[in-house]
């Protein structure tokens, strides 16, 4: 971090904040000119909060030669996290691909879906329970039975579930429930919450949020981090840009660019993203070219029936052909499915 102070701050008044920012546990490096004065500092700054400096009249300006999160970032942690859940690893050499519908609608439903992603090679069942809809007169999902049927799912395909929790209440449920948390884009900043999965042993995908950027998503990780749980899959979903022909716009930069800032694992949602069901495939593949560690995919076996998301689902006999398809594009970058 660099203050740079008002032209003619007085020797007595550099002396006084040099103090003061030593008294923050970091070093400050004085570069005094005839005009103009700037302090390094040098040290953890991750904790100090720039307005803090910048209130006092005699600085000018306070910048940031460093990214303000720690436990997220490549610099401190050079090698890629793998996050390993019963076995199926994320993050690691071999792509990640989680699938299953928007939302858990019965026990036929999620078992016919479960079964047919298996088959095509899968590695992780999403469905939501808990669904945060736009309309509160929306589907709102089958909630905690949603969840037994995620198991018994789970119990015929072993398939590890990956579903969305809204309430800090629900925490322990899922603890027990499901295998990775997925905190939704509408939560990305719901700092409460993500408090408290700082506080548990259990993989989060945190979705980046509707109009987050790349540092947010990352201060939204370094909050479950920095509560102890190192554990987390970041994940983007498109974001709000004044393009309306898709639902939202994929952001593939985001993929080289957190892996640049971040040593976390970075899937894509191409459903959530495009919202068109025809997308999902040339996105699907863009996604792997570009880098990213894994895809979570909506399927559906009858998506014009679907009670959430449906344009945007794919059907099996798709995801198959997908899926071989991955395969390939997959081999060219060096990785596997
Ligand atoms: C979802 O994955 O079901 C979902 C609601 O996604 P998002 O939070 O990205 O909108
Ligand atoms: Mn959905």
């Amino acid at each position: 971090m660099v203050v740079i102070l008002k032209p003619k701050t007085s020797n007595e008044a550099i002396k006084k904040i040099t103090g003061e920012l030593e008294a923050l546990g970091v070093t400050v490096n004085p570069v005094i000119g005839t005009e103009m004065s700037i302090l390094g500092l040098v040290g953890d700054t991750t904790r100090i909060d720039p307005s803090y400096i910048e209130a006092n009249p005699n600085v000018e300006r306070v910048m940031h030669v460093q990214e303000p999160f720690k436990k997220a970032n490549r610099l401190f942690h050079p090698e890629n996290t793998v996050i390993d859940v019963n076995g199926h690893t994320i993050g690691g050499n071999k792509i990640a691909v989680i699938a299953g519908p928007c939302s858990v609608e019965n026990k036929e439903q999620i078992a016919l879906v479960a079964d047919e992603v298996k088959k095509c090679g899968a590695s992780f069942l999403r469905g939501g329970a808990f669904k945060p809809r736009t309309s509160p007169y929306s589907f709102q999902g089958l909630k905690y039975e949603g969840l037994e049927l995620l198991n018994e799912a789970k119990a015929k395909t072993g398939l590890p579930i990956v579903t969305e929790l809204m309430s800090p209440y629900d925490i322990e449920t899922f603890v027990e429930k499901a295998d990775i948390i997925q905190v939704g884009a509408r939560n990305m900043q719901n700092f409460d919450l993500l408090k408290e999965l700082g506080k548990i042993n259990k993989p989060i995908l945190l979705k980046r949020g509707l109009s987050a950027t790349i540092e947010e998503l990352l201060m939204s990780a370094e909050y479950i981090m920095a509560g102890g749980n190192e554990q987390v899959i970041l994940c983007e979903r498109g974001i709000r840009t004044f393009e309306t022909y898709t639902r939202n716009t994929l952001d593939l930069s985001a993929v080289p660019a957190i892996k640049k800032l971040s040593h976390l694992p970075v899937v894509i949602d191409p459903s959530h993203s495009a919202g068109k069901w025809w997308m999902v495939e040339p996105l699907s593949k863009a996604a792997i070219a570009v880098g990213a560690d894994g895809l979570i995919i909506e399927v559906h076996n009858d998506p014009q029936k679907a009670l959430c998301d449906g344009q945007q689902s794919i059907k099996p006999d798709v995801f198959a052909k997908l899926m071989e398809d991955l395969k390939v594009i997959a081999g060219a970058v060096g990785r596997e499915i």
